[in-house]
């Protein structure tokens, strides 16, 4: 008789175990991930994602794994790194004849000269033969600068149904400075297909938001120091759009005399860009305008950058000026927003 009270009394007990478990589980089922955030690696650099919402786990992973196949499809199209990549089978391509490539990497051909000439040059997405020169793209060209820029300039290549064409066979693309602020965006679609309004979306520094931060204020973007101790030069709040920032303090290389050149050619000289500018930030509601412009913002400098950004309201931007004994001054455009 005590024996089976005893046995009876334990069966609940396995009974009230079992459904606490299964409470737990329902309920963080339902309850999602709070406030996810994760990191990669992508088009040679870092990326980092928050998620200031409550995900399901299930959820999450989906997203996170949408999210790398997009990466890999725009590393498929737009990197000159990857030798078989839409970009480099159109840059091996030595001929006038319409060169068949995806939608996308059509429309972001088309953006690029677009925005290409709105700076008049600036940006440039045919300055692939001079970046090798320079040594930083993924091939050697030690032709002179003058053979060079025969086969550079944007009005040398178009886009047409799809395809694109090139009016000299010996004109090659680089995207770096679009493709970048191009992935923030698909990214940034994404998330915010999979119905999540607050996010964070970071590739190599460049920047796109939504909604509002965990602390539901809007994010806090840093813009970096230009000085090689990199910590944060100023901060400020965005709760839309896109920022990208172009600079020579990361991506130099330095002469026999010690003094240093920029990843960033001018495209009307053909030579690494030298002005006044140390770095640009530029904010615009596409993550993908606002990296070309920022690189174009570089080569005119501050004084040229002021007189076009007075026509192109759509843009903001944030300057570090070089200044007298390597220190530096700042200025920005009325509308940037105020920095912290
Ligand atoms: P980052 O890659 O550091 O974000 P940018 O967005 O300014 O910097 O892109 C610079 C890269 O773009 C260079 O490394 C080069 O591949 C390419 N590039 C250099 N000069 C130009 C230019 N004037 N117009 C377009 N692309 C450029
Ligand atoms: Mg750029």
């Amino acid at each position: 008789m005590l024996l089976a009270m005893k046995l009876k009394l334990s069966w609940k007990l396995v009974w009230v175990g079992v459904c606490a478990v299964l409470f737990v589980i329902v309920f963080f089922f339902f309850q999602g991930v709070r406030n996810p955030s994760w990191q990669g690696l992508t088009m040679g650099t870092s990326y980092s994602i928050t998620i200031a919402d409550r995900p399901r786990s299930a959820e999450l992973r989906a997203i996170q794994s949408a999210v790398e196949s997009r990466l890999e499809e725009v590393n498929a199209q737009m990197s000159t790194w990857d030798p078989d990549s839409e970009i480099s089978g159109f840059n091996r391509f030595k001929a006038c004849d319409a060169f068949s490539v995806s939608p996308e990497f059509a429309a972001v051909v088309q953006r690029a000269v677009e925005i290409a000439s709105a700076m008049d040059g600036a940006f440039d997405p045919t300055v692939k033969p001079l970046v090798d020169h320079w040594g930083f793209g993924p091939d050697a060209d030690p032709e002179p600068v003058a053979e060079l820029l025969k086969a550079v300039g944007w009005k040398k290549v178009r886009v047409e149904n799809n395809a694109l064409l090139k009016t000299n066979p010996d004109v090659q693309l680089d995207l770096a400075a679009i493709a970048k602020g191009y992935g923030v965006d698909a990214v940034a679609d994404v998330i915010a297909s999979s119905g999540f309004t607050n996010f964070l979306v970071e590739i190599g520094g460049e920047i796109r938001v939504s909604g509002l931060n965990r602390e539901k204020h809007s994010w806090r973007i840093g813009v970096e120091n230009p000085q090689p101790d990199g910590d944060i030069f100023q901060t400020l709040e965005l709760s839309s759009g896109g920022m990208a920032t172009s600079g020579d303090y990361r991506n130099f290389r330095v002469r026999t005399d010690g003094t240093r050149y920029s990843h960033i050619i001018d495209p009307a000289t053909g030579m690494p860009a030298e002005t006044d500018v140390a770095s640009v930030s530029v904010i615009s509601s596409a993550c993908m305008d606002a990296d070309a412009v920022a690189t174009g913002l570089f080569v005119m400098g501050a004084k040229k950058s002021f007189q076009w950004l007075e026509t192109h309201p759509e843009f903001e931007a944030f300057f570090i000026l070089h200044s007298t004994n390597q220190t530096f001054t700042v200025r920005a455009t009325p509308g940037f927003p105020e920095q912290q």
